[in-house]
Order: structure tokens, then sequence, then C-alpha cells
């Protein structure tokens, strides 16, 4: 094994093949609305990272029937994971939230998947989510846009909060119990080989429970395409990306669940990879094979490292 697939690891939690089923609800987050700025960050696209999800325009019990309709058939899938992907889902009140997470808790569902920014999780929504985890008998999992490790990356691309925002959100939902997913995007042209192995450093001391990894895309009419026409902003390419992610993986604790190796963009985005999603991820497998490396193979820095290296046999 070259790295922990997520589709056995679900497998063996919940007894069965488990699809996430997407939902998209919110249109807004707090770097749009103007509670941290208005122009979101530069990489975001109109849907909010919910382009992929074709019944994205219906309500959210009908999204998420389809869904499952559609996982049986096509997946045989059995267990389903509710999955909030678009925009920022714990951005309401809280009444509002427990009304929108509990109408997403049908037969079949065994977790409750959020996806959100780091200073939007305070520990009002930790609690609500415990509670309806406890009275449903579901799992929450909590996923977090991280994206770069580099704060003059997450200044540069309007991203609006900083690795503290993130760390404190992880150590939050942790604390509750929750799954953490962090997202990173592997290529930004302003990150260097060195930022993507701090990142792995973080991510595994901070102990996140899953990883999805990206490539940079640029969609029409965001703020990174207009410096892409303008020719200020140049994007990395496929080969970079693999050297990245062989990189990033092999620093990264061999427990964490790789949730994407690699994920796939709307239809009008100019990819930095510029192949398919599953071309990409083969690239990636043979690189980690060519270079004699898997997950965790560089996972050699934690827990007083040099001080054992010197004296544990002592
Ligand atoms: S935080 Fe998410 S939804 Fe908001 S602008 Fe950034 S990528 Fe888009």
């Amino acid at each position: 094994m070259k790295y922990r697939e997520l589709a056995p690891y679900l497998r063996k939690k919940y007894g069965g093949r488990t699809q996430r089923i997407p939902i998209s609800h919110f249109t807004t987050c707090p770097n749009r609305d103007g509670i941290v700025s208005v122009g979101g960050c530069t990489f975001c696209d109109k849907t909010g990272s919910g382009f992929a999800n074709k019944f994205r325009n219906m309500d959210v019990r009908t999204q998420l029937l389809e869904g499952i309709k559609h996982a049986k058939v096509r997946y045989h899938a059995t267990r389903f994971i509710a999955y909030f992907q678009s925009f920022t889902n714990t951005y309401a009140p809280l009444s509002e939230l427990e009304e929108l997470y509990n109408s997403a808790i049908v037969d079949g569902v065994v977790a409750l998947d959020i996806s959100t920014r780091p200073d939007a999780f305070p520990c009002e929504v930790a609690e609500l989510l415990k509670k309806i985890s406890t009275k449903r008998k579901i799992d929450v999992f909590v996923e977090f846009g991280l994206e770069s490790i580099n704060e003059h990356t997450l200044v540069s691309v309007n991203r609006g909060h900083s690795v503290a925002e993130f760390i404190d959100a992880i150590f939050c939902a942790k604390r509750y119990g929750f799954e953490t997913i962090a997202h990173v995007i592997l290529d930004f042209p302003s990150d260097t080989i060195h930022d993507e192995i701090a990142c792995a450093k973080l991510l595994s001391a901070v102990g996140v429970n899953g990883v999805k990894m990206h490539a940079l895309y640029i969609v029409p009419n965001t703020p990174i395409a207009r410096d892409y026409l303008k020719g200020t902003f140049k994007p990395y390419n496929l080969d970079e990306y693999v050297r990245r992610a062989v990189v990033f993986l092999s620093h990264l604790d061999p427990k964490i669940v790789i949730h994407r190796l690699i994920s796939a963009p709307p239809k009008d985005a100019i990819w930095s990879v510029n192949v398919s999603a599953s071309e990409a991820k083969q690239r990636i497998e043979k690189e980690l094979e060519r270079v004699g490396k898997v997950q965790g193979s560089d996972f050699n820095y934690l827990n007083g490292a040099s001080w054992r290296k010197k004296f544990a046999s002592v």
C-alpha cells in the first residue's frame, strides 16, 4: 500500500461500501460577505466548490435522496455520508444549522461531513454537532481549508485567515471527537517544496484524520484568472504537482487517510496539471514507486526525534 486510501478505510469503519453524497446549500462565506473580506479567495469559483454536484439547485433533502439513489446504482453503496460541500457550512445561526443538519439524516446515512473555514467553527457549533451526533447516533467529519502553510501565500490569495485559526479549529473539533480533514493546494507558485514538507509535518503534528490534496485550477472571472490573462500569474505543471505530492506524502503520518490525491476541476477551468485527475493520480503512484517512497517514509520527526536518535537505545 503506497498510501492510506479512503474507500477501504470507510468500508472497514462502516462495514460496506460508503459513498459521500454532496450537498450544496450555502451561497456565501465570511470571506465574501464582508465579515472578513468581500473578494473571496482569489481562486474560488462561483459555486464555492459545489460545481460537481448536479443536483445542487434542489432542496437539501432532494439533493440527498437523489444522490443516494445514484450512488446505490452506480457504486452499489449501502452507507452514505451527507457531505455539506460548498461554501461555509457552519456559517448560519444555530437554529438554522440544527434544522439543516437534521434534514440530512435519512436512512443509510452514517455520518455528517461538514466543510467549513477554520475561522467559522466556534465551540457553539461543535456543541450542536455533538448533540446531533449523540442523539441521532451518527459520526461527524469536519473539513477545514488550510490550503497553504505559507502565511505570505495565504495573504496573497486572500484567504482571510492564518495557520493559527486552522490549528485552533482542528483542536476544537478533536476535543469533541470529530474526524478532521484538511484541504491543501500543493502547487501554489508562491510556495516552495519546503512549504509542502512543513505542511505535511504540521498536519501530522496536530493529528488530522484525513487530507484532501488539490492542484490549483484557474476558473474564469476569478481574480487569479485575471492575473493569468495579464501574464502576472503562471501556474506550475503536472511534473511539479507530482514532485510535491510525493514529498508531501512521504512526510505525512501514515495513519492519516488520503481522501484525495488530486480532485478534478470545473469543466471551464485551466488546470495546472493539464491531464485528467485519474492520469495525475497514476503519475503520483508511479513516481512513489520509482523513488521508493510510500506515505510516511520520512515521518521521522516527532516525539523528540533527535533525542531518540542519540539516546533511545542507551
Ligand atoms: S473560504 Fe471557501 S467559499 Fe469562501 S471564498 Fe474562500 S474558497 Fe470560496
